[in-house]
């Protein structure tokens, strides 16, 4: 599959803060790569490492293009997540983000105004986030370390990284490394964002028709009378976990979260090619894998040796892409194996009621974890509420919010019960 984006050149409005975001994630995490693993501490979760970036340099930090400051929020935290339970290679994940300065904009597709950014390699979304939602992930930190090591298949956002990115004028950048659940080698053929509200939950039909990106919603999903095709077996143990992870979402006092779904269909393979063309790639046109080369070389700084060593153990034949066309991979990398609703292909293969695979893949997480029920929430809920169904509008409760949403999970299962209290009006 090749991805050819809209290169964007260093005049692009975004380019210096990709550049700065990327500089710090390359410099702080291979920092904290480079000491030896020690089991966290309470003080962890509340720890940031600040870096100050100039044009000059200095023992701590390398030079930089631009001046700005970085900070890496909780990194030990994040580093257990990354490595003891998302089961990320360290040299992996940084080369990924950073060997190359090259990350492609799905721009803002949601209503929060965050920028989506991926990955050379398709693989993590960078979300720039709300100040709110950044200090309400801090402070959840502790719950969520606690879930996904107790639940090492939830189905919740993995979150890789928290950082922020400070311009010199004063304006703060926060964002979050994330998965993407979507698969680099398969082209996703229909995506669903499904919260269990049923009001003004529509995409428009006409522009649905047109439209092969488009994100459909849950009356999408009801009127077109689909189902997640799994059998007893996959059923049982997504139901259990999204039981799990929705009773840990009531629990943070959080709403407005959503099932992606993106489907697969065996039969249609890649020859759609839906990501083509679908992002615009940031490059600032030089190699950075040279840049990491020469700072590797020679040097002594903790970086340099992450740097090295996370050289030493990549593919080499990564690193040689050209640069005015990204070439995802065709085959499964297989890195989501040890995952069981990412085992197949990435994803969770259909299978029918004798356990038989059908030639479908869906690909499924909760995404948008981060918005807890606060004042304007209670007032959205008020307006909505006046026209609307108040137990059927987007923002309710959490623990309304969460029974509903479970609820209509298990109905939007073939076989999973309870779809009455969800037909379209
Ligand atoms: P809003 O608050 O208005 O819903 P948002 O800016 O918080 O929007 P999200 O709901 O997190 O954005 O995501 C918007 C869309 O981006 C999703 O519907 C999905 O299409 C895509 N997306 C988000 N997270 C992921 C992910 N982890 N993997 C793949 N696609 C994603
Ligand atoms: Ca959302
Ligand atoms: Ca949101």
């Amino acid at each position: 599959v090749v991805l050819v984006g809209n290169l964007i050149g260093e005049d692009h409005a975004n380019y210096v803060l990709m550049y700065n975001m990327l500089t710090g994630i390359r410099v702080g995490v291979s920092r904290c790569q480079a000491k030896v693993k020690r089991p966290l501490t309470d003080e962890d979760f509340s720890a940031r490492h600040k870096f100050s970036f100039d044009i000059v340099g200095n023992e701590l930090t390398p030079s930089a293009k631009y001046d700005f400051k970085f900070k890496d929020y909780a990194p030990w935290v994040f580093r257990e997540l990354r490595e003891d339970y998302f089961h990320l290679d360290p040299a992996d994940y940084l080369l990924s983000l950073t060997a190359k300065y090259i990350l492609s904009e799905l721009g803002s597709p949601g209503k929060s105004g965050s920028f989506f950014y991926f990955s050379r390699d398709y693989r993590f979304i960078i979300k720039t986030i709300h100040h709110t939602e950044h200090k309400f992930l801090l402070s959840i930190l502790k719950d969520y370390h606690h879930h996904v090591k107790n639940n090492p298949h939830t189905l919740l956002s993995r979150f890789y990284g928290l950082h922020r990115v400070k311009l010199p004028r004063g304006r703060k950048i926060h964002f979050v490394i994330m998965n993407n659940l979507f698969p680099p080698h398969r082209d996703v053929h229909e995506t669903y964002d499904l919260k269990g509200s049923t009001v003004g939950r529509e995409y428009p039909i006409e522009k649905a028709a047109i439209n092969p990106r488009a994100v459909l919603k849950d009356l999408n999903w009801i009127n077109s009378g689909k189902m997640l095709e799994l059998g007893p077996e996959k059923r049982a143990l997504l139901t259990e976990q999204l039981r799990r992870d929705a009773e840990f979402l009531r629990k943070i006092y959080v709403m407005d979260y959503s099932l992606l779904i993106g489907i697969h269909k065996m039969e249609r393979g890649n020859r759609d090619n839906v990501r083509r063309n679908t992002l615009k790639v940031f490059s600032p046109g030089i190699s950075m894998h040279r840049r990491a080369t020469t700072v590797a070389k020679g040097g002594t700084s903790p970086e340099a040796i992450a740097m090295r060593r996370a050289m030493r153990e990549s593919n080499p034949e990564r690193l040689g892409q050209g640069r005015s066309a990204l070439l995802l991979p065709e085959e499964d990398t297989g890195d989501r194996r040890d995952f069981i609703f990412y085992q197949d292909e990435g994803g969770l293969r259909a299978t029918d009621e004798a356990n038989e695979s059908l030639d479908k893949i869906y690909y499924l997480g909760v995404i948008d974890i981060l918005t807890p029920y606060s004042t304007v929430k209670k007032l959205e809920h008020f307006w909505k509420g006046l026209s609307a169904d108040r137990h059927k509008i987007s923002p309710v409760e959490p623990g309304e919010y969460s029974e509903r949403f479970f609820s209509f999970m298990k109905a939007v299962m073939r076989g999973g019960g309870g779809g009455e209290r969800f037909k379209a009006e």
